[in-house]
């Protein structure tokens, strides 16, 4: 499908995948001209998150093609609408994944417009103008300023641009579950990826012991030396599983592929919570018997609201929290997918879009 939106006249080059195979070629498009409300984005860097790869395959079912992924964008505002508050020519910004929600909502009215259900994603969304949205595996985005943020000083703008979805995503549901208020609590983090190594940098800002729930031994000696993680539980391992039944108080979930969760819930305290957020293509079992002996309580979350994104980009940059990155150019969009769908990046393929030179 092609855009027809009359006032679509800005030429972008991108990247797209046009079936499911999921390869991603170049592609021009068009992007709306910067409206009242807008503010037009040089992009620098996109991250690719895990989430580029489940929707250039379509695993969810839901991919409208030609897709243009990326929703770890950050870059330099070129332009800003009249309307627009906040932000001027040159401010270092940030898109997530969000480009619309409705506004009016209790959830927007609340900053949650992660929870509005007229929320429209930066790509594979559909804007109000009723235009299929493209994302940041692409030279140039406009978007409504409601939905942009700005990104500190201190922070590089490569190693941050991961922190627009993998951070949010892992940085809300801490938050909501207020580990921000105490410290010293027994936190997990299931799959070190890059929403996992991000949320090891979290839960240890926060003054918690974490440990990491695995598949990949060989990732342990870097996750405690590099990431400061305090523990490294190997998921596959029955015996070390047992050996640390009834231990956590919180679980993060991660994971991108269907697994068994039965001895995950098994590793959480009495009343122990364990979080979604990775979104396996395929519905996982939720055994019973771990919920109703231990009274467990397991949740989903998905990415957060634009005050909170702010909030956690803020945090990040007083705290130097940046992600660990590996910066490809865009020719290697491929081979980035191949690597991350065999679990073989640390820990987050960041696109150089704009070529630059050195971060900024
Ligand atoms: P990633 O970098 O590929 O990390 C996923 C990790 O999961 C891997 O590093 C691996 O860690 C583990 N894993 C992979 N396959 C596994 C398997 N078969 N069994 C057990 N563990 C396995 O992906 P990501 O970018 O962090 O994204 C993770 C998931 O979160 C994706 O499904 C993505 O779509 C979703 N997501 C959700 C939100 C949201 O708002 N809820 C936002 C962003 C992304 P180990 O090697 O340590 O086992
Ligand atoms: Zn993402």
């Amino acid at each position: 499908m092609t855009q027809t939106t009359p006032n679509h006249k800005v030429t972008v080059s991108g990247w797209a995948a046009h079936d499911s195979a999921g390869v991603l070629t170049p592609y021009t498009f068009k992007r709306r001209v910067n409206g009242v409300d807008d503010v037009t984005i040089k992009i620098l860097y996109c991250g690719i998150c895990h989430t580029d790869i489940h929707q250039a395959k379509n695993d969810w079912g839901m991919t409208m093609y030609p897709v243009v992924p990326g929703h770890e964008i950050t870059g330099l505002v070129t332009e800003v609408g009249s309307n627009v508050k906040g932000f001027k020519i040159g401010d270092r910004v940030g898109v997530g994944c969000l480009a619309a929600s409705c506004l009016e909502c209790e959830f927007c009215k609340e900053s949650e417009e992660n929870y509005c259900d007229k929320l429209q994603f930066s790509y594979n969304g559909i804007f109000w103008d009723g235009s299929i949205t493209y994302g940041g595996y692409s030279d140039t985005y406009v978007a409504d300023y409601r939905f942009v943020v700005h990104v500190p000083q201190s922070l590089p703008m490569d190693a941050a641009a991961p922190l627009l979805c993998a951070g949010i995503t892992v940085y809300s549901p801490m938050i909501d579950n207020k580990l921000h208020e105490s410290t010293g609590k027994r936190i997990g983090i299931v799959g070190l990826g890059g929403l996992g190594h991000i949320a090891i940098k979290f839960a240890k800002a926060f003054g918690h012991h974490v440990s990491v729930i695995s598949t990949t031994p060989s990732k342990e000696k870097e996750a405690r030396e590099r990431l400061d993680a305090d523990d490294f539980i190997i998921s596959t391992n029955p015996e070390q599983m047992q050996s640390k039944m009834r231990t956590l108080d919180f679980i993060l979930n991660t994971v991108s592929a269907p697994h068994s969760i039965g001895p995950i819930l098994e590793l959480l305290k009495v009343k122990g919570t364990m979080v979604f957020v990775g979104a396996p293509a395929k519905p996982l079992e939720l055994p019973s018997f771990p919920l109703i002996f231990g009274k467990r309580v397991v949740k989903g979350s998905i990415i957060g609201g634009m005050k909170e994104t702010q909030e956690m980009l803020n945090f990040c940059g007083k705290n130097n929290i940046v992600c660990e990155i590996e910066t490809v150019t865009p020719e290697k969009i491929n081979e980035a997918f191949t690597r991350l769908a065999n679990n073989d990046v640390k820990y987050r393929f960041v696109i150089n879009i704009a070529g630059q030179k050195s971060s900024l």
